[in-house]
């Protein structure tokens, strides 16, 4: 990007990326692999759910052999737990995925990272154990070489999804747990999550100045929406001004690509694959 112009999407689909809970996790990941790289998509966001029940080498083959690359591998075990014990278990949980991070060669591991344990009212106590957590896993994500991505969460889910809730707050447990900017801890930019904030360019402006960014996802929030997790609107369906969030992200140097994540129980998930994907690669080409 020049000057603060955006280049529109228009015949660049090799840019985008379609996260696969985006279809609805209805089928298998070995057909999704190949509907994805079919309809002209460069890259892929697979779920654990999908990729542990398969061989993850074989996988890994297969995805680059339909000439796609992996933009993120989604997502973390939540964190914060009541015990010790549990809290190493999630820990241990998330180590043995960033392994398989590595086998898929992911650009990053994706962490949403955890609300607060059922029983407990201790917030602060929640996001100590997470920055302990990404201390420890970041690790593992040097060794495995790919990078840890905290992925802010509307504050809508701060009880049962997520403790971190803005990119303010991600940008400072980056700067606090990795101040060298190894390049292994960065964020996940959610225009879902993030439209609402008022600091949101200054935000984007300093993760792109600490080489931070390591994700951006799309798509749309319903001006009535029916449902803060599933009813997720398709690009240019709700009240986010994509191309202002595309072109900010990438005036801070945002190069990776652009990822369709739409969870829509009610809607998109019963449409017909082949549709989704086809609607996907207008709007991105349009309106984002
Ligand atoms: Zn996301």
């Amino acid at each position: 990007m020049a000057n603060g112009i955006l280049e529109s999407l228009d015949g660049k689909l090799e840019r985008c990326s379609i996260n696969t809970a985006t279809l609805g996790h209805r089928e298998s990941l070995r057909i999704t692999v190949d509907r994805i790289a079919r309809a002209g998509f460069g890259s892929i966001a697979p779920w654990r759910s999908e990729v542990e029940s398969c061989d993850v080498h074989a996988l890994s083959r297969q995805i680059k052999d339909a000439g796609l690359s992996v933009s993120g591998y989604c997502r973390s075990t939540y964190i914060p737990a009541l015990s010790l014990t549990e809290f190493k278990a999630n820990v241990e949980g998330n180590k043995k995925a960033l392994h398989d991070a590595g086998v898929l060669e992911a650009r990053c591991f994706v962490m949403v990272v955890g609300g607060i344990p059922v029983g407990s009212q201790d917030l602060a106590g929640a996001r100590t154990q997470v920055r302990d957590a990404v201390a420890e896993l970041l690790n593992v994500a040097k060794e495995v070489g790919v990078p840890l991505a905290l992925e802010p969460l509307h504050p809508v889910y701060a009880a049962n999804r997520s403790v971190l809730n803005t990119l303010g707050q991600a940008l400072q447990w980056c700067d606090d747990i990795d101040p060298d900017r190894s390049g292994y801890l960065g964020v996940a930019i959610d225009a879902y999550h993030c439209w609402w904030d008022p600091d949101l360019a200054q935000g984007i402006a300093s993760a792109g100045n600490a080489k931070r960014i390591l994700a951006y996802h799309v798509c749309d929030w319903l001006h009535d929406t029916q449902d803060f997790l599933l009813d997720r609107g398709m690009m240019g369906d709700g009240v986010i001004d994509l191309p202002e969030l595309r072109r900010l992200v990438e005036a801070a140097g945002y190069v990776g690509s652009v990822e369709v994540e739409i969870f829509s129980k009610e809607n998109w998930w019963k449409r017909d694959a082949e549709e989704v994907l086809s609607i996907c690669a207008k709007r991105l080409q349009t309106v984002c």
